[in-house]
């Protein structure tokens, strides 16, 4: 078994919501979503459809 505490899509450097390049993985998907509404809300959405997975992870 495997644990993975990244995110749970395969390039960190897409978007996974609208498939744009982001600037860098991580910080550069928070800058991404706070200009795109559409993906902020997928964002929240995956957020906390994973949050009981992966309790404590975002916190941030
Ligand atoms: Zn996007």
């Amino acid at each position: 078994m495997t644990a993975t505490t990244t995110m749970n899509w395969s390039d960190p450097v897409i978007c996974p919501f609208c498939g744009d390049e982001l600037q860098s993985p991580g910080a550069g998907f928070i800058d991404h979503i706070r200009e795109s509404d559409d993906c902020e809300r997928g964002f929240e959405h995956w957020r906390e459809n994973v949050a009981g997975d992966l309790a404590g992870e975002w916190s941030g």
